[in-house]
């Protein structure tokens, strides 16, 4: 069982809880985050039914859910969930796109990449300045300088910004200057990490880990939740199968599967799952008939040049065919793309 607390909730409410918990039986674990309390009930729900808990001051809510996620499960929260980040919706009814180079390299690149992007009807600018490689050897980001060329683009293009945060020391900095962090598919179960970031009061936008099932996903997911953050939104990114043929496999069935288990957003990443610019539009058409909330893809000016990802970076000449997609696809599944698309493009 879980009890999330009102904003206007003061430590005695809470501290009154954790006592009627303590003297029907129970142990409850309390996580105070930025936005909200969470009060977490270990123990027998039928012990705690008769307790009238959600009649207690400061309680917002109390969800005696099963599934194993708690604050992210749809049971206790049938409507799906809008995250807004910087004004920009993303949940039903929206198809968002986010697109932007895979690394900030340089000012010029990044807002080359940034014009390319809003050009084709993104609404949101990824760009990674903390970059996870493989390698120790390959570029590793260009850290905080990269964050300010991320906010000097914000300013001159309007896209608010979608940036990675690879270290838990680093979740404060990153956090003042993004508008919503990323949790990568490396970090995924990075359980100091997701719970940092559930400790700020910015969305975050979670990969699935590549080797993580759906339900190790949403419960990385409640990580964050616990920690009194909530805005979330789920990034499908491909998973390891035996196929080498693409760099991950696209679990499309992770879309329409997520969204009916979780309230949250999921979108779809076609760039790291496909692993190549020729297939990202069409993982991108299958995502966005599946049902996604969003897209998130690569572009940059000069991929031949680009330091982390090239070979899936879109150029000009596919951004005309993705603004298509955002064009033609919602409208069919009743949805609107965020931003609309320019008619000349
Ligand atoms: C990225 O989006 O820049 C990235 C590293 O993605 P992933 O964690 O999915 O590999
Ligand atoms: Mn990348």
């Amino acid at each position: 069982m879980v009890i999330v607390m009102g904003p206007d909730a003061t430590q005695d409410d809470v501290a009154a809880i954790v006592k009627v918990i303590g003297e029907a039986g129970g142990e409850a674990f309390v996580s105070r985050g930025v936005s909200r309390t969470i009060i977490g009930l270990v123990g027998d729900v039928a012990q705690f039914g008769t307790l009238d808990l959600g009649g207690m001051r400061g309680v917002a809510d109390v969800m005696r859910v099963t599934a194993p996620y708690k604050l992210v499960s749809r049971d206790n929260h049938p409507e799906r969930s809008t995250i807004r980040v910087g004004g920009v919706p993303i949940g039903p009814g929206t198809v968002t796109l986010i697109a932007g180079p895979c690394a900030v390299e340089t000012p010029r690149q990044t807002l080359e990449a940034a014009e390319m992007a809003k050009a084709a009807g993104a609404t949101l600018l990824r760009g990674g300045a903390y970059k996870p490689r493989t390698s120790p050897y390959a570029f590793q980001g260009l850290g905080e300088a990269g964050l300010r060329i991320l906010a000097d683009v914000r300013e001159r293009t309007g896209l608010p910004v979608v940036t990675e945060v690879v270290d838990a020391h680093d979740v404060e900095l990153v956090a003042s200057y993004a508008d919503m962090l990323q949790i990568g598919t490396r970090n995924a179960q990075n359980f100091a990490l997701l719970q940092a970031v559930g400790g700020i009061g910015k969305p975050v936008m979670l990969k699935r880990g590549m080797n993580a099932t759906i339900e190790e996903w949403l419960m990385a997911a409640e990580y964050i939740a616990q920690r009194g953050n909530l805005d979330i939104v789920l990034c499908e990114r491909g998973i390891r199968t035996f196929e080498t043929a693409t760099r991950n496999t696209l679990d499309v069935s992770a879309v329409p599967v997520a969204q009916r288990l979780s309230h949250l957003p999921v979108i779809v990443d076609p760039s790291h799952s496909g692993g190549h610019r020729n297939l990202v539009l069409p993982l991108s058409r299958a995502a966005v008939a599946a049902g996604a909330d969003g897209v998130i893809v690569d572009v940059h000016p000069r991929p031949e040049q680009a330091l982390c990802d090239g070979p899936q970076a879109l150029v000009e000449d596919d951004l005309h065919e993705l603004a298509e997609v955002m064009r033609v696809f919602p409208p069919l599944l009743g949805k609107t793309a965020t931003g609309g698309v320019p008619a000349s493009v």
